[in-house]
This record gives C-alpha cells, sequence and structure tokens, in this order.
C-alpha cells in the first residue's frame, strides 16, 4: 500500500476515534488507531512492535524501529486525544476540516498529527545510509493516567540517545516542566446535635487544623525554586472544601482538594513527606479520623539531562530559545530511558483541548525540515 499524502493522512487520522477518559462510558481503545500508524511505518520501511499495557484494558503502544544499533533518535507522542465538548464544536470532531490555512479535528493539535509530520520527514530519508536507528512511539493514555509511557519505560527495551516528544509548543524547545499531583482529605467526624458539641466530633474542627498544617508545608515548598520558571517556587493550593449539613448539626464529615506542583529537583516522594509529616500532627491528635489520597496518579517535574547537546542543536534547528513549561507531558517518563529529551512540536498549546482544535499548516515545512535535521545530525 502506498502511503497517503499529508493531508489524506491526517483526514485518516483524525476520522479514527481514541478518547481516552476516566469516564469508562467514553473511554475508547487506541487499537484502531495505531493499526493505522503502524500499516504507514511498516510501508516507510519500519519494524513495528504494539505491545498491550497491562494496566490500561484496550490499550496499547506502537513503538516503530527504522535501522538498528545502539542510540539513536526517539519521536515520541500520544495516540489519544481528550473526549470533545458535545455542542461546542462547530463541526464533526472525527472530519477532518481544511480551511483558511488550518487543519481541523480533533487531536489535529494536540497530537495525533505530529505521526503525519514525521513520515513526511521520513520519507526521503536514504533508510540504507541510517547508521543510528530511528524510532517512532504511539503511547496510549497520555491525557488520563500516562499508563502507556509509565509502562514502555518500566520495560527500558531502548536507549535513544535524544528523544523529542512532539506535544504542541509552537516548535520552541521545552527542556523541563513542573510537576502535579492532587490529593484528597477525608474526614470522618461524628455528626450531633449541635446543642451540645463535646457529643461528636467536628469533621470541621479537624479540617481547619488540617489546613494550619497544608499551609506550613505551602511554605515549605515556597524554598524550592527555579527560576526558569514564570512562577519559580514549588506551589500548594487549597482547591475545593465540602463538609457539614447545617449549622445545627455537628460536622460529621469534611473533603479538602489541593494540588502540589513541585519544580525539578524536589521529588514527588520528599513532596509528599512534607505533606504527610505535617497531616501525622493531626492525625496523632485524632485517630483514625483523617485519610489522604491521591486523587489521580502524579505527573512528576521533568528537566532535560542534556548529555548530548540536544537543547544547543533544537536552538539551532528551530530559531528559538528553549524554554520552560506549565503543563505535564509524558517527558518525565521517557527521560528515564536515559536520553536527552525535550519536547517540541507543531501547534499551540492554545488549541488543544478546545473546541474546533486546529493546527496551522503553516507548520508544515519547518515541522519536516526540523525533523530531517534532527534525523540527519543523530541517525545519519
Ligand atoms: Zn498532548
Amino acid at each position: 500500500m502506498r502511503i497517503p499524502d499529508f493531508i489524506e493522512r491526517y483526514r485518516q487520522i483524525i476520522s479514527v476515534p481514541s478518547i481516552s477518559a476516566f469516564d469508562q462510558k467514553i473511554d475508547l481503545s487506541n487499537r484502531p488507531m495505531l493499526d493505522l500508524l503502524a500499516t504507514w511505518f511498516a510501508d516507510a520501511g519500519f519494524d513495528i512492535t504494539i505491545q498491550p499495557v497491562p494496566s490500561a484494558q484496550g490499550k496499547y503502544n506502537m513503538l516503530a524501529r527504522l535501522g538498528s544499533g545502539e542510540g539513536g533518535l526517539l519521536l515520541a507522542g500520544h495516540s489519544d486525544t481528550v473526549p470533545f465538548d458535545e455542542g461546542r464544536w462547530q463541526q464533526d470532531p472525527f472530519t477532518l476540516r481544511q480551511a483558511d490555512n488550518r487543519l481541523y479535528g480533533l487531536g489535529s493539535c494536540d497530537m495525533k498529527g505530529f505521526f503525519a509530520f514525521i513520515l513526511e520527514a521520513v520519507k526521503d530519508i536514504p533508510v540504507d545510509a541510517l547508521k543510528k536507528p530511528l524510532y517512532v512511539l504511539a503511547t496510549a493514555d497520555e491525557e488520563t493516567s500516562m499508563a502507556g509511557a509509565r509502562f514502555f519505560v518500566e520495560q527500558q527495551l531502548i536507549k535513544p540517545d535524544l528523544a523529542i516528544i512532539g506535544e504542541p509548543t509552537e516548535l520552541k524547545p521545552i527542556y523541563k516542566h513542573k510537576g502535579h499531583m492532587a490529593h484528597t482529605i477525608n474526614v470522618e467526624g461524628k455528626a450531633g446535635h449541635s446543642s451540645d458539641p463535646e457529643r461528636g466530633v467536628n469533621a470541621i474542627e479537624i479540617i481547619h487544623q488540617a489546613i494550619t498544617q497544608l499551609l506550613k508545608v505551602k511554605q515549605q515548598l515556597s524554598h524550592y525554586r527555579d527560576d526558569a520558571f514564570s512562577v519559580p517556587q514549588s506551589t500548594l493550593n487549597l482547591g475545593h472544601i465540602h463538609g457539614g449539613d447545617g449549622e445545627n448539626r455537628i460536622c460529621g464529615h469534611c473533603c479538602l482538594n489541593f494540588d502540589v506542583r513541585t519544580i525539578p529537583g524536589l521529588s514527588d516522594s520528599e513532596a509528599l513527606a512534607l505533606i504527610d509529616d505535617a497531616l501525622s500532627e493531626v492525625q496523632i491528635r485524632y485517630p483514625n479520623r483523617l485519610t489522604r489520597e491521591f486523587m489521580y496518579p502524579s505527573a512528576p517535574s521533568f528537566a532535560c539531562k542534556n548529555e548530548h547537546g540536544i537543547v544547543e542543536l533544537a536552538e539551532q534547528l528551530t530559531g528559538f530559545t528553549a524554554t520552560s513549561a506549565n503543563y505535564s507531558t509524558e517527558a518525565p517518563y521517557i527521560n528515564e530511558l536515559g536520553c536527552d529529551t525535550l519536547v517540541l512540536g507543531p501547534g499551540s498549546i492554545n488549541q488543544a483541548h478546545q473546541p474546533d482544535e486546529y493546527i496551522s499548516l503553516d507548520y508544515v515545512a519547518p515541522t519536516t525540515s526540523m525533523l530531517q535535521g534532527f534525523i540527519k545530525r543523530v541517525c545519519l
């Protein structure tokens, strides 16, 4: 089969839904998406492996390899998209629309379309001339648990020299971002009539003490700083609180949700230790009343190792200075392969997760030549 041209590839990629969501009712398998990509990359001469992700039913990773040997270049991206807002799109999210020099569709920018760009970049590469392997990785569930990237890294199947994750960065190299974790605290008190507060255990009073402790953690976190970020310190935000059912009752239950954003250099386990240490005082005062849980899997912070000079190469190929980002990606996992890793791809984060998501066709030429630049410098 001949690989279709760029626009037709985009059309087919957009037409295959690959939504991931914590809500089982709208969560989809990404296998049809990977089967489509696998056909094209196989036609382009790549060896294909599709692996089930054990922790996520119906989800798979695809690894495509061109050439052999040590090191090499990894071009990575996620094959899933977020769900779409019904009624807020002016078109069918799964039908590619070309207008105003743009391609519209769910995943056009974030970031299934990146695989169409890679195929554009590799079509003129002389396969026989490859001295180091070129890998393409398409992961599952980036938008939810990052289970695909986690599983891929656990196995340590490959050790490329450099890795590019083609998330929409407007072709600006991103060499670090913060981590994100979200927690919920639940306090079980003992409800009762408000006329005698001593006959119950007031959950709001316990949460009040937990908040005092968390604000101390917020202070501690602020000492972990990195001036590469517009908000240089690690942060803690109290985001949601709910408790009680009436002013004349002792509050029997209260919950509090908060998040923490860590700079690179402050590990998730260190941040967690600060939180749990602080809360333990309240737990000792009120045995078996207060629990803390993760709301969903946390996303670690990321900083590029830059052992092979990927930052300088990327700046040279794109003309942009490397910068930091405020969002999370799979980069901390891919980084664990031991390679220099950057987040760098076409499209803007402003169009990601939005109705009428699009990518400008202005990105085609510079993205293709940037990817070819990386392939030439690393693999040829
Ligand atoms: Zn993305």
